[in-house]
């Protein structure tokens, strides 16, 4: 019998690869709370954003903040191309978008949670609810004895003898969570959180939540982190792709800061100080009598605009020929580095994950092996990887999940004593 831990992406899509690829494997999915697949269902606001269209392994792996390197391989024998296909299979079409994010064409997460479900079903998969393993204990006859805990393990009793085990239990916050894992030798990569947002509750921005830019440049002063993108301005302080994507690449950094530290904020750009400075002197000759606040440049929203014309203090009547130069610098200033005082983050509501966990150099990637323990497997979150925002998670859940499915399936069975092949 091969065990599955975990009813989530990366469980299902390693427990359908296994029993379509050995019918006689038997596989069970073992899931500990009382619905399986509950991130693919609130995933993507609902719609869930399954992959990102990216033709090469190459392009795909510089999404990952943790595991770029090493998952290159792995996306090699299963990318993007190989997910679309794997759901095309299955009746489910996907489109994707402008930015390359890619969702199903019913836009419901639950066309992709009952494809799963249909497959998983079709394979021959078990799936039992509410039922966890916390322990694992390795035989030296080989194959392992779960500790079973959950109401749904009254079925096998308090332990489980199975022949393979596939671990694809999630992110988790604490390091405590990974006891039972460090238990079998395994190291923990520290969990943090990643892909957040920041909160500035003491910037003026914050009078102007919903205003947003289509490319800013969010940097970390004083580190060398900038990332560029849409920003948007929230009630809380901002958000947008371009601080998700600061978040993910500083996550560690920013959780030894605590979460503080000033974010300098470039609104347009493509412009320095060097292009910036001629650009407004040129202006304000040309435009000497028109009104500063009232005619916002750079295609910046008229709040926003309005904003930063105010804080570098040219009055709301001010003619660009009457604001005294040093407001004029100090508006230069502001456009390409407007500070923020971040204090705090806050979780995102459409995609959180936890860096940390398996470090992938314990891990053969070709077959999501532990390289400590024979016979166990790894795929998804629980692993040290993770990807910023855009479909990138997910397909880090399939390619790990499927190449771990069959291998699991391929593997020699070394049936532990009390325990089915
Ligand atoms: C709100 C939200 C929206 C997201 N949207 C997207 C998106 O659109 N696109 C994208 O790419 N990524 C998205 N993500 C990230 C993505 O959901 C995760 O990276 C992905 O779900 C990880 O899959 P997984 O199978 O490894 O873990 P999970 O989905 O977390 O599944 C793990 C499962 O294991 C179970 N479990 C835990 N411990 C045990 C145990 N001891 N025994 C048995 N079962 C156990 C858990 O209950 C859970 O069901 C989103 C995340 C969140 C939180």
């Amino acid at each position: 019998m091969v065990a599955v831990l975990g009813g989530g992406a990366a469980g299902f899509f390693a427990a359908i690869a296994c029993a379509e690829a050995n019918p006689a494997a038997q596989v069970l999915l073992l899931e500990k709370t009382g619905k399986v697949l509950s991130k693919v269902r609130v995933s993507g606001g609902g719609r869930c954003n399954v992959t990102h269209a990216c033709d090469t392994a190459a392009r795909l792996v510089a999404h990952y903040p943790r595991g770029s390197k090493q998952l290159k391989a792995a996306f090699q024998q299963f990318g993007v191309a190989d997910t679309v296909a794997w759901f095309a299979r299955r009746g489910v079409a996907l489109k994707t978008e402008a930015d390359g994010r890619m969702f199903p064409v019913t836009d419901s997460s639950e066309t992709i949670a009952r494809a799963l479900e249909d497959a998983a079903r079709r394979a021959g998969v078990r799936v039992v609810l509410h039922t966890s393993a916390d322990a694992i204990e390795p035989l030296p006859t080989g194959g392992f004895r779960l500790q079973l805990g959950g109401s749904g393990a009254a079925g096998f009793g308090p332990t489980l003898a199975v022949a393979r085990l596939l671990v694809a239990t999630g992110g988790h916050p604490k390091t405590a969570s990974y006891d039972w894992l460090r238990a079998l030798g395994h190291g923990i990569a520290e969990p943090v959180p990643s892909l957040f947002t920041f909160n500035v509750p003491d910037s003026p921005l914050r009078a102007l939540p919903g205003v947003s830019v289509a490319q800013a440049r969010v940097v970390l002063a004083g580190e060398k982190l900038s990332y560029e993108g849409p920003l948007l301005v929230t009630h809380w302080g901002v958000s947008g792709p371009a601080v998700l994507k600061l978040s993910a690449w500083g996550a560690r950094r920013l959780s030894e800061l605590g979460y503080t530290g000033t974010a300098l904020v470039n609104w347009i750009p493509t412009f320095t100080e060097e292009t910036l400075r001629p650009w407004l002197q040129q202006f304000r000759q040309e435009n000497g009598r028109k009104t500063v606040a009232a005619h916002p440049q750079f295609g910046l929203p008229q709040r926003l605009w309005r904003t930063l014309a105010e804080q570098a203090g040219i009055g709301p009547e001010t003619r660009w020929s009457e604001a005294p130069a040093k407001a004029q610098n100090r508006l230069l200033e502001l456009l390409l580095r407007t500070p923020l005082a971040v204090r705090g983050k806050t979780t995102h509501k459409d995609e959180f994950v936890t860096c940390g966990g398996v470090p992938l150099d314990e891990v053969d990637l070709t077959t999501m092996q532990s390289r400590r323990v024979p016979g166990l497997y790894f795929a998804g979150e629980v692993l040290d990887v993770d990807g910023i925002t855009g479909g990138f998670n997910f397909q880090a859940a399939w390619t790990t999940g499927f190449l771990a499915g069959r291998a699991l399936a391929a593997a020699p069975v070394v049936a532990p004593a009390g325990a089915q092949p």
